[in-house]
């Protein structure tokens, strides 16, 4: 349930909701807009409380119920775009955000070239996996704590964010020490264990979509970070498993409109793990781009050939000066820029 507040109720009037929510044993979350207070009330039996209950209160201006199964990823919580600040990089505003680099850490002068390289180009966060979901228990599964440490090197060089992996919430502490922002990657979105502790550490999350999720799951899943109290939440379209072969996944496109009809949240595409090969990635990230995202979430490698991991669909740093051309251009001919 919603309860919209009044332009200018009182403190002591938002209180009075919340207080009421709370006898009536009910979790309550406050969306502080500029000009009003959105108050949800949250529980698995809101639907046998009537509306009036909080409708009489003074102050209060409507009651209406959220009948999705999300509500705090919801655009009836937050009308307003949400942004979430990574030390300075904003991802939901005007500026779109790109993200680069590659899919795993695998040594000092791989990642460092990369961040150099990408970073010139105009990348403004850096990715890399130190933790690896992989499909194989016999395949790569990254260097673990000494690529957390190259990170942290590399991001003190260069100055740049960094964007990386946590696939287990006994890691979450630990990650969050050396990542600017965490990635659930798209086989960990139902990962509630997962999602709650992130939830818990407030710090800027990538929440990818699941192989097989609907919208509507992926949104109730940002809802177990947004529960915990952390805003900080971006969403990331990497493709879905349909009946089509020729891709690695499908991209649904149609998810960004969606998306930013629904909710709040940024929403931020990854072209690669989408595409499989790097030759069809830049049609995908400009279409992305087209299509209202806020930021890419690119692999670039310097060697592809030599990559651990994703050597395919990674971009050299060649293909990825001539991607920038382009997007910039396309992100200007809709209103934004890069
Ligand atoms: C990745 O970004 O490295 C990754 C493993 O992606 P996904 O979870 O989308 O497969
Ligand atoms: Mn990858």
């Amino acid at each position: 349930m919603i309860v919209e507040m009044r332009k200018g109720a009182s403190k002591a009037e938002v209180d009075q909701v919340v207080k009421r929510a709370r006898s009536l044993g009910f979790d309550v979350q406050l969306n502080c807009g500029t000009d009003m207070v959105v108050v949800a009330i949250l529980g698995s039996n809101t639907g046998q409380v009537s509306t009036d209950v909080f409708a009489v209160l003074p102050g209060v201006e409507a009651v209406a119920r959220i009948m999705k199964p999300y509500k705090l990823a919801s655009r009836e919580f937050k009308p307003q775009n949400s942004i979430v600040n990574v030390n300075g990089v904003e991802i939901g505003g005007q500026r779109i955000v790109i993200m680069a680099g590659p899919c795993a850490v695998e040594s000092e002068k791989q990642i460092t070239e990369t961040a150099r390289g990408v970073t010139a180009l105009g990348a403004r966060v850096l990715r890399g996996g130190a933790y690896k979901p992989r499909t194989s228990p016999f395949s790569f599964q990254g260097l673990k704590t000494k690529g957390l440490k190259m990170l942290a090197r590399v991001r003190e060089e260069v100055g740049v964010p960094i964007v990386t992996e946590v696939t287990d919430s006994r890691d979450v502490a630990l990650v969050a020490r050396y990542a600017d922002v965490l990635q659930v990657g798209a086989r960990s979105m139902q990962n509630f264990t997962l999602l709650q502790e992130i939830g818990k550490s407030k710090h800027p999350v990538v929440l990818k979509r699941g192989l097989s999720s609907t919208i509507t799951e992926w949104l109730t899943a940002a809802d177990y970070l947004l529960a915990e109290g952390n805003e900080n939440v971006i969403l990331c379209e990497r493709g879905i498993r349909t009946f089509e072969e020729s891709a690695r996944f499908s991209l649904d496109i149609c998810s960004l409109p969606v998306v930013k009809k629904v909710s709040h949240l940024p929403i931020i595409v990854d072209p690669s793990h989408a595409a499989g090969h790097f030759d069809l990635v830049p049609a995908i990230a400009r279409a992305a781009i087209a299509g209202g995202a806020d930021g890419l979430l690119i692999e670039v490698h310097p060697n592809p050939q030599e990559a651990l991991v994703d050597g395919l669909q990674s971009l050299t740093l060649q293909n990825f000066e001539k991607l920038m051309v382009d997007l910039r251009k396309i992100a200007e001919a809709v209103g934004r820029y890069i």
